[in-house]
């Protein structure tokens, strides 16, 4: 949190010339980001798709879909803002336990590359929608492999309790069911156990578990060409500077080690996060500093409408003071001006003594930030500024 450090990575003056709270996307960090992971993956037969709903910003998913990676939808309305984005239809997969018939429709006119499928229900309107079409549909079967990421109740997707996916008792039976419907080609299986995973544990038993039931269904007659990981890589909150790209290297390592692959397999990832996590940051300024019972507060105008990661899941983002001069540290709430108790993106956070007026950068905010942001209490939708726009 020191001061002088920040100034490295904001254009500070040119940034105080904006009226805040903003987006503020540093687009070489995105573009190192995409750089790395082309070398992990280089020589492997692994294809990367970028959720959208990690932050579906048009300059950001433009920028993405020309560093050639496909799309990870999960709505209608993702599908269309790929396509205008310039994703190719065939690389993209639409998940989601809850696909209206519209939205199927949608997936289905565009030939998209892949339909992740949760439920027998949904595998019997896709092929009744794919028949009405004259098409078929390209599934994969989403698993349940019930593998705990250990990570925060609300990211955690892969345990047994929870809606996503076909469990594995059942697969069987519904593999059979798909490959037997005239409009379904059934290419591969798909996982995605959670989100914010930073121990690499959960994906070698995720390997584990995929082996084995690849190797059950091999031993069924039942050739999978593609086989989905998900994403769920996580980024470090308490050190963007130290950590601006996530460990792709020991991620994909990961899969390059203990995943059996069969020949001509290829391996999809779906990673939203880690692509576009540490490139964004929130700006806002200061409204009021105000003391309650010997508690600072700093009351921002940027608030949970515009980052709700906080008041959502407890998660923490590194709070720096960008124009304090102040060499004197002080304690602080940081919150934000909506009327909620949860309005708040940090308890006792140590600052540089902070005036109204100081603007004032939440860190690692560029995934699940603007695409989560909403207009309660009649607010703005926060816009977007791109490092490579400004004028410095
Ligand atoms: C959200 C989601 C992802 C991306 O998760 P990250 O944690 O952002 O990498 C991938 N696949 C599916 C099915 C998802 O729902």
């Amino acid at each position: 949190m020191s001061n002088d450090k920040t100034n490295h990575q904001f254009p500070t003056s040119s940034l105080q010339a904006i009226s805040t709270p903003f987006y503020y996307y540093d687009m070489d960090v995105l573009h190192e980001t995409l750089d790395v992971i082309k070398q992990q993956i280089e020589g492997f037969p692994f294809k990367i798709h970028y959720a959208l709903k990690a932050n579906g910003n048009y300059r950001i998913i433009s920028e993405i879909a020309q560093g050639g990676i496909g799309a990870d939808l999960v709505s209608g309305g993702e599908i269309q803002a790929a396509c205008n984005a310039g994703f190719k239809p065939q690389e993209m997969t639409y998940s989601g336990v809850g696909k209206t018939d519209w939205e199927i429709r949608l997936g289905l006119d565009k030939e998209i590359g892949c339909f992740n499928v949760e439920s027998v229900p949904e595998l019997e309107v896709i092929n009744a929608l794919a028949g009405e079409m004259e098409k078929t549909a390209h599934i994969a079967l989403r698993i349940n492999p019930n593998i705990d990421a250990h990570t925060h109740k609300y990211i955690t997707t892969g345990t047994a309790e929870n809606k996503f996916g076909i469990a594995i008792e059942d697969l069987e039976t519904i593999v059979n069911q798909a490959i037997a419907l005239p409009h379904i080609d059934l290419r591969g299986l798909h996982f995605h156990i959670g989100s914010q995973i930073t121990s690499m544990q959960p994906y070698v038993m995720l390997c584990e578990t995929v082996n084995r039931i690849h190797d059950r269904m091999e031993s069924l007659g039942i050739h999978f060409p593609m086989l989905n990981m998900g994403g769920g890589l996580g980024i470090d909150y308490s050190d963007p500077d130290g950590h601006q790209i996530p460990d792709f290297k020991q991620y994909f390592d990961v899969f390059k080690r203990h995943l059996k692959l069969r020949p001509g397999q290829v391996v999809h990832f779906e990673l939203g996060r880690s692509i576009v996590g540490q490139c964004g940051s929130l700006v806002c300024r200061t409204i009021f500093v105000k003391e309650n019972h010997n508690k600072k507060f700093v009351i921002l105008d940027a608030g949970m409408t515009d980052l709700i990661r906080p008041a959502l899941y407890q998660a923490h983002h590194e709070i720096q003071n960008l124009t304090s001069r102040d060499t004197a540290i002080d304690t602080y709430d940081i919150v934000g001006p909506v009327c909620e108790s949860s309005d708040v993106f940090a308890l006792n956070c140590c600052l540089p003594v902070t005036r109204r007026g100081d603007l004032i950068a939440i860190r690692s905010a560029g995934a699940y930030g603007e695409s989560m942001s909403s207009t309660y209490n009649m607010r703005s939708l926060p816009y977007s500024i791109f490092s490579d726009h400004l004028q410095v």
